[in-house]
């Protein structure tokens, strides 16, 4: 996956360290560069090498300040949050309406296509809303759920909406 052109420059990346290392790991990795890469150790060809040598200079001096470093981890990790899908709406199980024609479980999306439900969550609906209770039930008991907790993301069809579906429990957390 490519970064979006906004992405800053990953100064972790610039200064051959990981967002985990410690302070001193990336000081020593910094010197290590700023040797290889400083301006006075070049010849006349060294022009890349200098605008190297800034953005080294650049990452250490915002990695080097702990809140700085901080604010700077926070960001990319929003920046990464950014990247993830966006969810166009919570729904509910029961929101889906049955619709007879495709035979599915669906929920109106925005561009005029829908949301499916898909076929492991569709038993629940039936649980939930007692209505479909006409066909014979060979296994009675088959309406307890234990993945309440799970986070399932349903795409449109046709666009790129998201919608999460909440579970039906009642229980407040
Ligand atoms: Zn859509």
């Amino acid at each position: 996956m490519t970064p979006p052109p906004s992405m800053p420059i990953n100064y972790y990346e610039v200064l051959n360290c990981h967002p985990s290392d410690s302070i001193e790991e990336i000081k020593k990795s910094y010197q290590n560069l700023v040797l290889k890469h400083h301006p006075d150790k070049q010849n006349a060809s060294g022009n890349q090498n200098i605008e190297q040598f800034y953005r080294i200079d650049e990452a250490w001096k915002m990695l080097r300040v702990p809140e700085q470093r901080k604010k700077y981890d926070a960001e990319m990790k929003q920046r990464k949050f950014d990247a993830e899908p966006i969810v166009h709406a919570k729904v509910y199980r029961q929101d889906f309406n049955f619709d007879s024609e495709s035979q599915n479980f669906i929920y109106p999306c925005r561009c005029g296509s829908f949301f499916v439900l898909p076929d492991d969550c569709i038993e629940s609906v039936n649980c939930d809303s007692s209505v479909i209770n006409s066909s014979d039930d060979s296994k009675s008991n088959g309406c307890n759920e234990n993945n309440d907790d799970d986070e399932i993301y349903i795409e449109c069809d046709e666009c790129s909406f998201v919608v999460q579906l909440l579970s039906n429990s009642t229980r407040s957390r």
